[in-house]
This record gives structure tokens, sequence and C-alpha cells, in this order.
């Protein structure tokens, strides 16, 4: 059995349940022979593509090409043609799996189709014992190729080796205290890193159990979790609806204080949404801090203390530093320097798939990986991340200035619902700071002006944004990040 995944052949593990999506379980012995006889089906099949809708197919889709070992390619349903076409043609997969019925798009018309039948799901029993495949791959071998989200530009196919995805979910296991008696909950994309190989992989490495809730809702999150769930798995979109929801509902307050460890990633969570959960519930969310390319760099401790705005320490194994502009690494932690956040260590990536240049220029001549992401360090060492170096670190009056500050405090005025800062080229200052928001009702006359204040009086003046625009929405991709690149001029 692979050694990613002890627990399918623990024999003290068969009857427990290890996923669950809907009204639809497998335990452990049976998720061992459904994806193990799947795995003897898609074994010696170059790249595996797998058409993830969030359901228990994809699932066992997923672990059947880890017991093959073979690359799985985890497609996101929703990807419009042109950017499907180009994960396609780039990952060039021999076989896509995908759930019975699920109708695939013309671009992977070419690809053979192999349909994941779940028989075991809901039924009682388990089906026979599989043929193990001959010999484990190489713990360098590939695990997943996971595009990026395509937050910067086109998404690039990271190829993600099973060493990292084991040395991973061991470091969250340190750093969580995550063991088999944890039931998560969550409702994430099965296409990126933060479903799949945390908010799936993760639970059966480790022999403990996930609930897919197919769809977010706050009202789902409080049953599971007044259900025996112990963790909940969210972007920051998703606390924010918990910490509007928090506002009227005592029984969600309630919920959220049961669980053992509220979990979030993938963009900053705002410092308005994290007090008002904290407020509501007693309870502070923890923030964690990775990418596809790296998996998990840093988190908040299960032992540590929550803080809100900062992703706490390096995971066990991975070296984290800070690198100002310049090339000087930062040796002391004052809060304030701010440096490229740099890193290695088992949990990277190889390669991303046939861009020779970008991977080279993604790492440093001394081997560690340029993430793109600026950051400050507490006094004790917890990460603060700034934003990314490209669109929120602001240049302005001989200042280098952070997006996310300013996003934190104009998020904290009434009117505010939600809000993203950029620099826009500027004769006087080099860039000047722009605020786009969207209200929470319409704005009234010298609301921008009022907001410009609003920021000076919480941050210094050079903070204050120069120009206010109303937006109705912002624009975010899948994972509910803010497309800064899409808020161009006008
Ligand atoms: P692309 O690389 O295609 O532009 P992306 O960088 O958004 O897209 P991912 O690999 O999914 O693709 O996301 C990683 C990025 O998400 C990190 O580089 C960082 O900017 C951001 N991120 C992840 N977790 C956090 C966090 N807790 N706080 C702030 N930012 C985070
Ligand atoms: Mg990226």
């Amino acid at each position: 059995m692979s050694s990613l995944f002890p627990a399918l052949a623990a024999d003290d593990a068969g009857e427990r349940v290890a996923l669950r999506f809907g009204d639809r379980s497998l335990t452990y012995a049976q998720l061992a022979a459904e994806a193990g006889s799947l795995a003897e089906r898609i074994g010696g099949a170059g790249r595996v593509a797998v058409w993830a809708t969030p359901d228990l197919e994809t699932a066992v889709g997923v672990v059947a090409a880890l017991l093959a070992g073979v690359p799985a390619v985890p497609l996101n349903p929703k990807s419009g043609g042109a950017e499907l076409g180009h994960i396609v043609g780039d990952s060039a997969p021999s076989l896509v799996l995908a759930a019975p019925g699920a109708p695939l798009p013309d671009a992977l018309s070419g690809v053979r189709r192999l349909d994941v039948e779940v028989r075991a799901a809901g039924a009682a029993g388990a089906a026979g014992p599989y043929a193990v495949p001959a010999a484990e791959p190489d713990e360098s071998a590939p695990a997943l190729v996971v595009y990026t989200s395509g937050t910067t530009g086109p998404p690039k196919g990271a190829v993600i080796p099973r060493r990292a995805v084991a040395a991973t979910l061991d470091a969250l296991a340190d750093a969580w205290h995550w063991t088999a008696d944890d039931v998560l909950v969550h409702a994430l994309p099965l296409f990126h890193v933060h479903g799949l190989v945390l908010g799936v992989l993760g639970p059966l490495r480790l022999g403990g159990s996930v609930r897919h809730l197919g769809r977010f809702s706050t009202d789902a999150v409080a049953r599971e979790l007044n259900d025996g769930a112990t963790m909940l798995f969210g972007v920051p979109t998703m606390y924010h609806r918990v910490a509007e929801a928090l506002e009227g509902d005592r029984e969600l307050a309630a919920a959220l204080a049961r669980a053992r460890l509220l979990v979030s990633g993938s963009a900053a969570l705002p410092v308005h949404d994290h007090e008002r959960i904290a407020t509501a519930t007693g309870r502070r969310v923890i923030e964690r801090y990775g990418m596809t390319e790296t998996l998990m760099n840093t988190s908040v401790r299960a032992d540590g203390e929550p803080r809100a705005g900062a992703v706490g320490v390096p995971l066990p194994g991975v070296g984290l530093r800070l690198v100002e502009e310049g090339g000087k690494v930062v040796e002391e932690y004052d809060g304030e320097t701010v440096g490229e956040i740099q890193v290695r260590g088992p949990n990277l990536f190889t390669e991303y798939l046939n861009r020779p240049e970008a991977t080279a220029a993604a790492f440093t001549e001394d081997g560690w990986f340029r993430t793109g992401d600026v950051a400050v360090r507490d006094l004790d060492g917890y990460v603060r991340i700034v934003g990314r170096k490209a669109t929120d670190l602001i240049k302005s009056g001989g200042y280098k200035i952070g997006a996310g500050e300013i996003e934190n405090a104009l998020l904290e005025h009434p009117a505010v619902r939600e809000a993203a800062v950029t620099g826009e080229p500027d004769d006087d200052l080099g860039e000047r700071v722009v605020a786009w928001v969207v209200p929470a009702e319409d704005p009234y006359p010298g609301l921008d002006r009022e907001l410009a204040d609003h920021v000076a009086r919480r941050l210094a003046p050079h903070k204050r944004p120069r120009t206010v625009r109303w937006l109705d929405a912002l624009p975010r991709n899948d994972m509910g990040k803010i497309m800064k690149r899409a808020l161009g001029d006008g």
C-alpha cells in the first residue's frame, strides 16, 4: 500500500469513515477497494486529468492516481474554454477521470474518458482486495500537477512531488495537532492545493475523515460542527460570510466555539473579519500561508497565539527568509523591514511544467524559491504578509506602502463592504494610492474624502488614498481572490 496513505492499509482504520460528500460516504476499507481497483485500470498512463467536480468521484480518482503512481492533473470544471484548452494542451493527459454522466467540454474531446464508478458509497460492505501496484514510485516522482490560481497571469502547472505532499501534511499535523480523531469540514474546490491536498489528502494521510459540503453555507458549517466535526478550512470570503452571519446568529457562534480549529488561507483574512469572529465566538481563526508551488510554508500553531493579520511561523522543515530589495537578507525581526519571502524545503514543487525558464527564474542561485510575496516579521518571528510584490507594494513619495494595511483600515468603516488598494502612476509621487471600494449602500457626497481621512487617522498620512473609485463588486477568481490585474483604468 502507498506510504502516502498508511491508513488505507491499517487494520484498525477499515470501518472508519474516510470521506463524506453530502449523504454519500466511504469507509477506509471501501476507499481502499474502490481507489485500488481504479488504480489498476489507470496504471501505466502518462498523466491523468481529473474532472474535479466537488464530489466523491474526484477524491477517489485522485487517490487512485496516487496509488497507481500516475501524476494527477485536477481540472477546474468552471474554467472557461480558452483556459481549459491551455491546461489540457499543456499537461497533455492520456486519460481523463470523471463522474459518470458529467458532461465534458470540447477541450477534452481528444482525451480517453474513464468514468469513476463508486459502487460502495452508501452500500454495505466493501469490494474485494486488489492488486497492489508493483513498486511505489520514488518520493521525487510527481504526484500532482496543479495549476496556480491565475491571480497574476495565466495559470502555471506546478509539478508537485510525492515527497512534498507527505512533508507538508506531516508538518501541518505537527503544527495543528491534527490526528485521526479529527473530522474536517470544508466546501473548497478540489482543483487547488487548499481543497485537495490539505482538505482531502490531509485527513486521508492522517487516518481522519473529511466531510465536504459541496456548497458553502454557514448553516451547513454549523450543522457539521454541532455533529462532531472538529476543524473548518476556509478562504477569507467564507470567513467574511461567517462574520456577517454571526451578527444575528447565536447558534452559529456556539457551533464555531465548539470547533477545535478554524483555519483560513489562500488569501489574507481581513483583520476586521478576524476580530468580528473573535468577538462573537471567543475563538480566533488561525491563518496559514502557502502556494501551489510550495504547499504550506507557515502557520499559526494550534498551541501558538493566533494574531490578526499574521500567518504564524515557518512549519517544521521549511526554511524561510526575507530578502530586501537589493538582495540583503533580513537578519533582525523588527516588525517593519519589508522583504520578499523566500523558502526552501521538502515541501517545494520541482518545476513549472513545460516552462524551464520560468522555473529557473523562480529560484535564486543558492536554491531558494522566490515566492513573490513580501512580508515583515514581528519581533518573535511571526510572519505578516504585506502582499504580492507585483501588485500590493505601492511606492509613493519615497515610501513603500503595503496595500493590505490600507484595505484593512478601509474595511473597518461601516460604509465599506469590500476594498482593494492599488498604486497608479503619479507624476509627483511616483505612484499614488488608489482605493477601489464596494460601498455597503449608495455612497453619499464626500464619502471618498471621509474614507481618506478615516485611513489617515489610523495609519500614517501618506497612506491616505488619493483617489477612491466605486464599484459594484471586486473582480475575484474561484478562490475568492481579488484579481487586481483586472482593476485597470476606467
Ligand atoms: P498565480 O500564481 O497564477 O498568479 P496565485 O498566486 O493566486 O495565482 P496560488 O498558488 O493558488 O495562486 O496562491 C498562492 C498565493 O496566495 C501566495 O503567493 C499568496 O500571495 C497568497 N496567499 C496564500 N495564503 C495567504 C495568506 N494566508 N495570506 C495572504 N496571502 C496568502
Ligand atoms: Mg502565484
